[in-house]
């Protein structure tokens, strides 16, 4: 009688570190500013779209090809 004796690894995982896509720095899940590590980043993010640099030309937007849009 083998007692695999299976390691829960489910147990309450620590959230997993994520870059600010701003300045990169880490920013914790939990933050009100996710994905943006603070309120300046954020804003930082809506100024290139008001700059235009998210230039949308009726076609289909653009899709982030992030590995990390598995939410
Ligand atoms: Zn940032």
């Amino acid at each position: 009688m083998s007692a695999s004796n299976k390691t829960a690894k489910d147990t309450a995982k620590p959230s997993m570190p994520f870059s600010c896509p701003m300045c990169k720095r880490a920013v914790q899940r939990a933050n009100d500013d996710f994905p943006f590590c603070s309120p300046r980043c954020r804003t930082m993010d809506l100024g290139q779209w008001a700059a235009g640099d998210y230039r949308i030309a009726g076609e289909s937007a653009p899709i982030p090809d992030d590995s990390e849009s598995h939410f």
